[in-house]
């Protein structure tokens, strides 16, 4: 599992926050209606869900820390699976 590179817990997620554009129409009655949003480029963080700082990912480096991070769990585990059926046999 990953490890937050700030309080060292093993995380599952980000937490991701980004700013966002609303569009919207307000009618006679007084009900929104939302056409749309734009993300504002750039300013999304992602932050740990366990000691909420902010680790200075975008996008890209927050589904590579968290997909490598899995990876190589996998690999590990896979690794060790190897290993006991070889003493095993
Ligand atoms: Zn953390």
């Amino acid at each position: 599992m990953p490890i937050c590179p700030k309080c060292k817990a093993e995380i599952k997620h980000l937490l991701a926050y980004s700013e966002v554009v609303n569009n919207f129409e307000i009618d006679i009655n007084g009900e929104p209606f939302c056409f749309g949003n734009d993300n504002i480029e750039g300013y999304t963080t992602f932050e740990c869900p366990e000691c909420n700082e902010d680790l200075n990912f975008n996008e890209e480096e927050a589904i590579i820390f968290l997909r490598d991070k899995d990876e190589l769990q996998k690999l590990v585990a896979e690794k060790i699976k190897k290993d006991e059926t070889s003493k095993i046999k």
